[in-house]
C-alpha cells in the first residue's frame, strides 16, 4: 500500500512481535500510512505478486473483509499473501491478480481499529486464516523478510498472470488458435 512499491508506509507492529495486551505474538506486519491516524483509510491495497484469489470475504468482526492470495516462487513452493481489515474488497474469488494490482482498500474492520493493513504471509497450500496473535509455531512467515529474498526474481522465472496475458493479448491483437 501507499504505493505499488509500498513507499509513504511504516510497520507499526512487527512480525513475531509480542503483544502482552492480545497475549500472543503478532502474525504479520501492521502497514500504516505515514500520516498516522486514519489518515490511510481508503487508501489502495497492492497484491504482492502475481497470485490467484483463494479467498475474499469477512471470515470474523476481528477480521474484517480480509484476502486471500495463492502464489507459485521460482522455486516451486506455495506462498500465500493475506491483507484484513480491509474497507472493501476489488477481487472476486478464483480471480487471477497480477503484481501491483489494487485488490481493496485499507480499512478499520468496521471500526474496530484505526485504520491499516494487517498483512501476512503464509507457506501453504490450504486456507487457514488462523489467529494474529498466537503462543506457538505456524506456517506464518516473516512478510518483510520474504518478500526481500525474493525481491527481483526474474519475472520469466515467476511466470505471468492470466491477467497479464489478457492484457498482451488485447495490446497486440493476437489470436488465440483455438482447434
Ligand atoms: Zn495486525
Amino acid at each position: 500500500m501507499g504505493s505499488a512499491h509500498g513507499a509513504f508506509t511504516y510497520n507499526a507492529q512487527s512480525f513475531w512481535e509480542m503483544n502482552a495486551r492480545r497475549g500472543g505474538r503478532h502474525t504479520g506486519d501492521d502497514i500504516n500510512g505515514i500520516g498516522g491516524m486514519n489518515t490511510d483509510l481508503g487508501d489502495p491495497v497492492y497484491a504482492v505478486a502475481n497470485g490467484l484469489v483463494v479467498y475474499a470475504g469477512e471470515p470474523s468482526p476481528g477480521w474484517g473483509k480480509t484476502i486471500l492470495l495463492a502464489h507459485r516462487t521460482h522455486d516451486g513452493r506455495i506462498l500465500q499473501s493475506m491483507y484484513s481489515h480491509l474497507d472493501s474488497i476489488a477481487v472476486p474469488l478464483d480471480g487471477f491478480v497480477s503484481r501491483g494490482q489494487v485488490i481493496g482498500k485499507v480499512g478499520t474492520a468496521d471500526g474496530r481499529y484505526l485504520a491499516h493493513l494487517h498483512f501476512e504471509l503464509h507457506e501453504a497450500d490450504g486456507i487457514s486464516l488462523g489467529a494474529g496473535y498466537v503462543n506457538y509455531r505456524t506456517n506464518r512467515l516473516d512478510p518483510t523478510g520474504t518478500i526481500g529474498q525474493l525481491r527481483g526474481s526474474p519475472t520469466a522465472d515467476l511466470g505471468l498472470s492470466v491477467a497479464q496475458i489478457v492484457r498482451q493479448i488485447e495490446r497486440e491483437n493476437l489470436v488465440i488458435p483455438i482447434r
